[in-house]
């Protein structure tokens, strides 16, 4: 018998894990894949942490979390810089001085303030009401067009001007030189990867992995006092109340004889016509060194495909439209009256989280249950 039985070995669950072994809870992680850390998961070839399911860059302004995720592993100054790749023009990103230079030739924060100005003012935007508004009036119309539309409608499958504006609020506008992605104070990949991380995070604790909950459901459930389920929702209610939708995301990856395919970590195609979205060169996210600060000789990239999600894909992006907002509120309304099942983290919630909000909010939910550490 358990206190909880924690369905799922991502950042919510270990995080759960972790805090209610600390506080002498009785607990099991299961996991349906055969590998912990969820969409965090990295995998060691030719010498380089890959990332599995996706590029994954830590950075919060969150001191508490920082000084949690830094217990269980030593990050390095990896600052994610992603270049766009428009047609074989390269520009900065996010949006700073060195993109407006290269877009439109000024040279001072003033002149590249009013450039986006007059483009905002003759689009006429006052209130921006979805992102393809939103991006206009925050970069101005030759920004959008090169560097957000192509990519954003690859991205989500859907038009730029039926996407909610706060998609585009998480990249900075700036009007300085920095090319740091994030506003963040503190930011860093774990060095020896994610998955060296989570394993620290639990350690001592009873994991089983390629467990399905959902196979064996009641035999699971009857093991523990409390259920913490980090799967999705609407799976978890058998869909009674519809399919909430996701965007997925396919991996080609290519081991590569070449020290150096693209010079840095992340270069989006930000085109319509290039089918992928980017291409990730995982060596840089640790300077293309190996743990004894050797160059590594080969290079591991993945090109990534968005796609709509349908049954048996991995869910990665809830997608965030008025639809699928609604019907994830039911879902959440069914869920708040369980009083065995606690819902947690990117699918358990279907929101948009980046991994230090699902941290913070595992460590609340734990404060919550066990008091604070
Ligand atoms: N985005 C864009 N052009 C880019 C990069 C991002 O238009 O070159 C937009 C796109 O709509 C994307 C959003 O910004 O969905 C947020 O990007 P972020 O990098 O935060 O997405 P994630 O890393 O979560 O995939």
């Amino acid at each position: 018998m358990y206190d909880y039985l924690i369905v799922g070995a991502g950042l919510y669950g270990a995080t759960m894990a972790r805090r209610l072994t600390d506080a002498g809870k009785k607990v099991l992680v299961i996991d349906k894949r055969d590998t912990i850390a969820g969409n965090v998961y990295t995998k060691k070839i030719e010498g380089i942490n890959v990332h599995i399911y996706g590029a994954h860059i830590f950075h919060t302004n969150n001191k508490r979390v920082w000084d949690y995720v830094n217990k269980f592993a030593v990050f390095n100054r990896f600052t994610n810089s992603p270049v766009a790749n428009y047609k074989g023009e390269l520009y900065s990103l996010p949006f700073n001085m060195y993109t407006f230079n290269k877009m439109w030739g000024v040279v001072t924060p003033d002149e590249a303030k009013e450039r986006i100005e007059a483009q905002k003012k003759e689009a006429g935007i006052t209130e921006p009401k979805n992102l393809e508004e939103q991006a206009i009036s925050l970069v101005g119309k030759d920004i959008y067009e090169k560097l957000i539309k192509g990519y954003t409608e690859k991205q989500w499958g859907r038009k730029c001007c039926e996407l909610p504006s706060f998609i585009i609020k998480r990249l900075p506008v700036r009007l300085t030189f920095d090319n740091n992605y994030f506003n963040a104070l503190y930011q860093g990949i774990p060095i020896g990867g994610y998955t060296k991380m989570v394993e620290n995070m639990l350690e001592g604790v009873e994991v089983k992995l390629g467990v399905d909950f959902l196979k064996d459901r009641e035999g699971l459930e009857a093991k523990a006092d409390k259920v913490i389920y980090t799967g999705p929702i609407d799976e978890f209610y058998d869909y009674k109340l519809g399919t909430l939708e996701y965007r997925s995301v396919r991996f080609e990856n290519e081991i590569l004889d070449i020290p150096n395919f693209q010079g840095n970590a992340a270069v989006n195609y930000t085109d319509s016509e290039t089918p992928f979205t980017r291409i990730i060169e995982h060596k840089w996210f640790e300077f293309g060194k190996d743990e004894e600060g050797n160059d590594l000789p080969k290079t591991v990239i993945s090109r990534e495909y968005s796609s709509e999600w349908k049954k048996g894909d991995e869910p990665y992006y809830p997608v965030n439209d008025e639809k699928n907002s609604k019907l994830s509120e039911e879902y959440k309304a069914l869920a708040g009256k369980e009083d065995k099942v606690i819902f947690g983290g990117r699918l358990g919630e279907y929101k948009y989280y980046d991994m230090d909000a699902v941290i913070l909010s595992a460590l609340t939910k734990a404060d919550s249950i066990v008091g604070e550490d």
